[in-house]
């Protein structure tokens, strides 16, 4: 006779077996930019589409939306107002991989990375490099700089002060002063006020943001893509994790796919997306995969919470199997997407929704 323990553990194997029997199911995460994204990508998987054209088709839909200002087209640019993009792909049934780096005037640098993937010998192309490329290869060159990335820049650029707070791109010593606000308008005439207020906060607490999205198809084949306009007002030719192979993204056929946001420097340290993938390969559950990522990230500052608190970090893993997870440095008010909690996106089938990540600490 079984007892209830032995009902209970029952119970779970043959859980486990279905769930083994039925194989991978079709589905896509992302960070939590990403609603649309991994709706996109599991309807193109659902199409029969290979996955890394259908996490491509679904990251284009941040790449070209001005309002996303995190990514491609509107991207927030570096400290000269110029946007330089980095992006990443991973193929998990080739095993192949390319990336961009600091690539100017090009809206989609995630189709670009796969171009370099496809039609080179190489993995990662940065700078003039890549934009000539780009351009051999039929891609249009656009201007990415958007009015209200423009605005959000030029508040930044008039918010810097000397000691004795001086700053040559406003008005000052030569003719009154007047109300920086008020100014900008004369530049932006019919500017309202809360895309006013929207550049004051930018000015004010420059963000990072990205989208990371993998994808899982019924078959079993896995894909990624990262992609980013990087930390806002960076120095030209400042290069985040996004790009970087094993750091913004990591895809390993056998194991699963991961990927990251958030900080990137804190992020290239510990090869945040290869070493989940590592930790999955030596038996690891996803959430504790990502979560020891994070715990390798806490301890390059000593485990210093001050430190730590003035930044955001993201891990997002997805297995072979299906099973998946998000995990955040910080819980509570998101320094770069100004979310309210800790979250990431999953598409299953059907809507897309947010799902809670797991975290290291409480921002309070
Ligand atoms: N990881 C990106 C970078 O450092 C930015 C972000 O995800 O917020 O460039």
């Amino acid at each position: 006779m079984w007892n209830r323990r032995d009902w209970m553990m029952g119970t779970a194997a043959l859980a486990s077996a279905a769930a083994a029997q039925s194989g991978p199911k079709t589905i896509s995460i992302s960070s939590a930019n990403g609603l649309r994204a991994t709706a996109r990508a599991v309807e193109w998987m659902k199409q029969g589409k290979d996955t890394l054209d259908a996490v491509i088709a679904g990251v284009n839909i941040n790449e070209e939306d001005p309002e996303d200002d995190s990514v491609g087209y509107g991207g927030l640019p570096n400290e000269e107002g110029i946007v330089e993009l980095d992006a990443s792909v991973m193929h998990g049934p080739s095993r192949r991989a390319g990336s961009v780096a600091s690539v100017r005037n090009i809206k989609y640098p995630s189709r670009l990375a796969k171009l370099v993937m496809e039609q080179t010998d190489h993995i990662m192309l940065v700078g003039e490099g890549a934009l000539r490329f780009a351009k051999a290869f039929g891609m249009r060159e656009e201007n990415l700089l958007t009015e209200r990335s423009r605005l959000a820049w030029l508040t930044w650029k008039q918010s810097q002060r000397d000691a004795g707070g001086h700053n040559n791109w406003t008005d000052g010593l030569d003719a009154p002063p007047k109300a920086a606000a008020a100014a900008l308008r004369n530049v932006f005439p019919g500017v309202t006020d809360e895309l006013l207020a929207y550049a004051w906060d930018r000015a004010a607490h420059p963000v990072t943001g990205t989208i990371n999205c993998l994808a899982l198809n019924a078959r079993g084949e896995m894909s990624g893509v990262t992609t980013t306009s990087g930390l806002s007002w960076k120095i030209p030719g400042r290069v985040g994790d996004s790009p970087i192979v094993g750091a913004g993204l990591y895809v390993d056929q056998e194991v699963g796919a991961a990927g990251s946001t958030g900080r990137g420097e804190e992020n290239i340290r510990v090869a945040g997306a290869h070493t989940i993938i590592e930790n999955m390969r030596h038996g690891m559950e996803p959430k504790d995969a990502v979560l020891d990522c994070l715990k390798r990230v806490a301890r390059n500052y000593g485990n210093d919470l001050k430190r730590l608190e003035k930044f955001d970090i993201n891990f997002y893993c997805l297995r072979k199997d299906g099973a998946y997870a998000g995990a955040a440095l910080w819980n509570g008010r998101q320094r770069r997407t100004g979310f309210t909690s800790a979250q990431f996106a999953v598409n299953d089938g059907g809507q897309s929704r947010l799902e809670k990540c797991v975290f290291l600490h409480e921002r309070k």
